[in-house]
């Protein structure tokens, strides 16, 4: 199964939300909301301003899920969602992914299409994966969460900075560890 390229759009705009809204170095004005989605290919010139808190609240109603290390209760809580927000899922053919699925009824406001397609992507990422490739960044410090969509999977950390900064610190301590010759 492919998940690479617009299909996971809706994962990558997922963690961007959560981060927006609820890490500490977040930005979730409104400028940065629409960014989001743009970035990820949603209509975001559809965003209007009274929606910036309904993308605030999936934000933080999302973070539960990445940081759940229990499968069960993760996919609990993707299911209840699933229940509460209107889903109609339907094929739709527009520009620039061609022929694709809709979750949402044709008729919902941008913040439903939001919640209904982050919503699916991140359950078809479980369904596939379970947990592994869905957390909070391992770097000390960090609360951004991750989501890992490459074929290798190994992702730990939120971003290559993250990354690189916990890997000089292990080598530091590794070389603090060996008494001087
Ligand atoms: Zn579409
Ligand atoms: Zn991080």
């Amino acid at each position: 199964m492919q998940t690479i390229g617009y299909k996971s759009k809706g994962v990558a705009a997922a963690v961007a939300l959560v981060n927006a809204v609820t890490s500490a170095d977040g930005d979730d004005s409104e400028e940065a909301l629409r960014a989001i989605l743009r970035d990820n290919e949603y209509f975001w010139q559809q965003f209007e301003p009274s929606d910036a808190g309904a993308l605030r609240e999936w934000g933080r109603t999302l973070r539960s899920f990445f940081e759940s290390t229990d499968l069960a209760e993760a996919a609990a809580l993707l299911n209840d969602l699933m229940l509460a927000i209107p889903m109609h899922p339907h094929i739709a053919n527009h520009e620039p992914h061609g022929v694709h699925m809709h979750y949402a009824p044709p008729s919902a406001r941008l913040p439903d299409r939001i919640r209904a397609s982050t919503l699916m992507k991140l359950s078809e990422l479980v369904c596939q994966h379970g947990l592994s490739r869905t957390g909070v960044c391992a770097a000390d410090g960090c609360d951004r969460v991750y989501a890992d969509v490459s074929r290798a999977g190994r992702r730990r950390f939120c971003s290559e900075s993250c990354a690189n900064r916990t890997n000089v610190a292990a080598f530091r301590a590794r070389r603090r560890a060996v008494p001087p010759a």
